[in-house]
């Protein structure tokens, strides 16, 4: 893609392996969870048996989101359905049954945590007709109703493409007017996808997205990538610019640590200033809010992104 905003860019040649095998750069260095309110969030969270995809997916910045109160809960079990390569999560064909009091535990839990802006997502639940899209709506009018001035988010999977199940959780995201965000990640270029996502389809992701700001343009859609597990850079500029062609309003860019050895391998640590790079191009193309450096996740900061 010539011609971009870029500098200083070593692109990969994806034919090459560049497993990234030295130690982690200095700017990925992150202090190990514990102190502020990390011991409080692990007991209320433990005893109202919720999981979080900080800890299921051994999120690096735990440390900081953990003692500062922040948490992002994760919904319908913490077994997935399918079984991505970047993923840490553990994989069940038929994972246990939906907990239909998961949602008040959920709120209470927001509430004692004193959260103003409250992030859900869940495993893949393909095995449910709706993919669990009810399940997010009972979540979701929980917090509602004990938490009304919250701000929600969801990060949800691609429910196969059903327009219904994304507008179940519209419909449920948007009571009361607040200002919400609908997060689905293509979490990599359209070329790696098959390799890293399994059951996943980069169009189908996309079209998910867009699918959602047509049936609720009052809603900010949102979408994560991850950087590191192969792409080039001409591939990481053309998933931000099909992100935006598909009325994309936030986007989060960060760095992929291979969580296990049967995670797919670190192909290369991208420097904060090319993340910054990335960042002024994506602005560029009109995204209302970027979030991009190496330790960026999708739920990092993402308070941010939903006013405006
Ligand atoms: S960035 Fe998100 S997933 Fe990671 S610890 Fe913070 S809230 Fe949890």
């Amino acid at each position: 893609m010539p011609g971009l905003p870029i500098v200083g860019v070593d692109v990969p040649d994806p034919s090459v392996s560049q497993t990234a095998t030295q130690p982690r750069p200095p700017w990925l260095r992150v202090k190990a969870p514990g102190g502020g309110r990390t011991g409080e969030l692990r007991a209320l969270l433990a005893e109202r048996r919720l999981h979080t995809v900080c800890s299921s997916a051994a999120c690096p910045n735990m440390g900081d989101c953990w003692a500062a109160g922040t948490a992002t809960f994760m919904i319908l079990g913490n077994e997935c359905t399918r079984a991505c390569r970047f993923c840490d999560v553990k994989t069940a064909p038929l994972p246990a049954a939906v907990d239909l009091d998961e949602p008040e535990r959920l709120a209470e839990a927001a509430v004692l945590m004193g959260l103003k802006h409250v992030v859900i997502t869940s495993v893949a639940r393909d095995d449910l007709d709706d993919g669990g899209a009810r399940h997010f709506a009972r979540c979701l009018r929980a917090v509602r109703a004990r938490l009304p001035t919250a701000t929600l988010e969801v990060l949800t999977p691609d429910f196969l493409g059903s327009e219904d199940s994304i507008a179940v959780v519209l419909d449920a995201l948007l009571e009361g007017g607040r200002a919400a965000v609908f997060n689905h990640n293509v979490e990599t270029s359209e070329r790696l996808t098959p390799k890293i996502r399994s059951g996943a389809v980069y169009r189908r992701s996309l079209l998910v997205l867009q699918t959602a700001k047509r049936l609720r343009p009052e809603v900010k859609t949102k979408t994560g990538v991850m950087l590191g597990l192969g792409e080039t850079d001409d591939e990481v500029l053309q998933t931000i610019k099909d992100a935006r062609a598909h009325d994309v309003d936030i986007l989060t860019l960060g760095q992929y640590l291979r969580p296990s050895s049967w995670n797919h391998e670190v192909m290369r640590y991208v420097p904060p200033q090319q993340f910054d790079e990335f960042a002024a191009f994506a602005r560029g193309l009109g995204f209302h809010h970027v979030e991009s450096g190496p330790l960026v996740r999708s739920s990092y900061h993402a308070e941010r992104g939903v006013g405006g």
